[in-house]
């Protein structure tokens, strides 16, 4: 059943994507059964999007519901889950107001105009430059992908957007370096996922904070992927002790529907007057009501708690597996159930390994294995998976 599929894939589909030779067809908590029956324990999401499991019955019934109820009119009117949507953002987060987009490139397109329309508001024209991260990612529109600092990603697209400025990560001295009187925006991930699982480092947060305050260069963190409970508190932020003007969501927060957040204290937002910037499906009442009872679930402490405690033993027996292969294995790091294992080697062999096995695991920046399932995900489920693990890794060499 599978090959028909992948065969009428390559002549109808753009060939945009490197994709597995399996084709999915039902999904329930953390795993997922392909067309021919074999099951899968999955520890990519989407991703990172499906943070609630597949198909979570809560979710589902808000979806079939709204879609019986309304699915969408424009934001020239009124809708009451949009409205819950970001009061509910509101009152769990550092900001004051939310604009609604549809992915996650949308979202930082939207806090990039933001920032350049508040710069140019105060200060006038000339000062919209952008400092971001390299090896950041921030998606693959012309000015999200302008401002992601990778390679691949710009090739062939050329001419990129302009008055992005690249700096390496965790480095507060190159960003006061790159700090000229044209910067209107620092824009940073505070854990690169595309870029490694890589962890920001606390105290330069907290210097980038007050840099930013005291030039007042709006300091944008790009939580696509790490907020949503990801890294087991509602947002990576709160763990770093600093919180943003600017912050962009999307993937986990519809769980799998299309949904992207921009949220800005009162002082930014005050930026974006009518007209200023719009997204006809940004908000629907259809995404809007299901990512209302995403974030309910979600930002229960308990959940979170468990979150935090199932990241801890992940943790814990990836530590032991890397005693086990302590030349295959360079690195293991994390937080919550973002976890990332540096290979000595390009992933790709344990990536595939792993599938025949029937778990789903993803490898970024070519030697990172990325492990970020649902945060439903059962110790049991962690356990296999590693043991797993220790079998490929026995016959892999880098
Ligand atoms: C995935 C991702 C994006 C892009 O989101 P899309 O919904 O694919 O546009 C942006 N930033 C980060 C950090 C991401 O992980």
């Amino acid at each position: 059943m599978t090959q028909p599929v992948m065969e009428l894939c390559e002549q109808v589909v753009c060939s945009t994507y490197m994709r597995y030779p399996v084709v999915l067809e039902r999904g329930r908590g953390s795993r997922l059964w392909d067309v021919d029956g074999n099951e899968y324990i999955d520890f990519v999401a989407g991703i990172a999007v499906c943070n609630l499991g597949h198909c979570h019955p809560e979710v589902a019934e808000v979806i079939c519901r709204q879609a019986q109820t309304l699915v969408h009119v424009s934001n020239l009117f009124y809708t009451k889950p949009q409205v819950e949507l970001a009061a509910a953002l509101k009152r769990l987060s550092f900001a004051d107001r939310v604009f609604f987009a549809n992915s996650g490139a949308e979202a930082n397109e939207a806090a990039i105009k933001l920032a350049r329309k508040y710069s140019r508001d105060k200060y006038g024209p000339g000062r919209f430059h952008v400092i971001t991260m390299e090896d950041s990612f921030h998606g693959r529109t012309l000015a999200t992908l302008s401002a992601t600092a990778q390679e691949k990603v710009h090739k062939g697209f050329e001419p990129l957007v302009e008055g992005f400025h690249f700096v390496p990560y965790n480095d507060i001295d190159a960003v006061r370096r790159a700090m000229t009187a044209q910067v209107c925006a620092v824009l940073v991930e505070p854990i690169q996922g595309e870029g490694g699982v890589r962890l920001g480092d606390p105290d330069y947060f907290r210097e980038l904070r007050a840099l930013c305050r005291e030039r007042d260069v709006l300091l944008i963190f790009d939580e696509v992927q790490v907020g949503m409970g990801r890294t087991g508190t509602l947002f990576a932020y709160e763990q770093l002790g600093v919180s943003p003007d600017v912050m962009t969501l999307a993937k986990a927060l519809g769980n799998g529907l299309p949904i992207g957040a921009m949220l800005a204290t009162e002082a930014a937002a005050c930026a974006f007057t009518p007209g200023s910037h719009a997204s006809t499906f940004g908000g629907t009442p259809l995404v809007t009501a299901a990512a209302g009872k995403v974030l309910e679930l979600i930002a229960r402490e308990e959940f979170l708690a468990s979150v935090r405690d199932k990241g801890n033993h992940f943790m814990e027996k990836l530590q032991g597996l890397r005693l086990r292969h302590p030349e295959k294995i360079r690195d293991v790091r994390g937080r919550g159930l973002m976890v990332g294992m540096e290979l000595a080697g390009p992933g790709k062999a344990v990536v595939d390994g792993c599938l025949k096995k029937g778990f789903l695991i993803n490898c970024t920046h070519e030697t990172v294995l990325r492990f970020v399932p649902p945060l439903v995900i059962e110790k049991d489920e962690i356990d296999r998976l590693v043991i797993a693990l220790d079998e490929v890794l026995e016959e892999w060499t880098p």
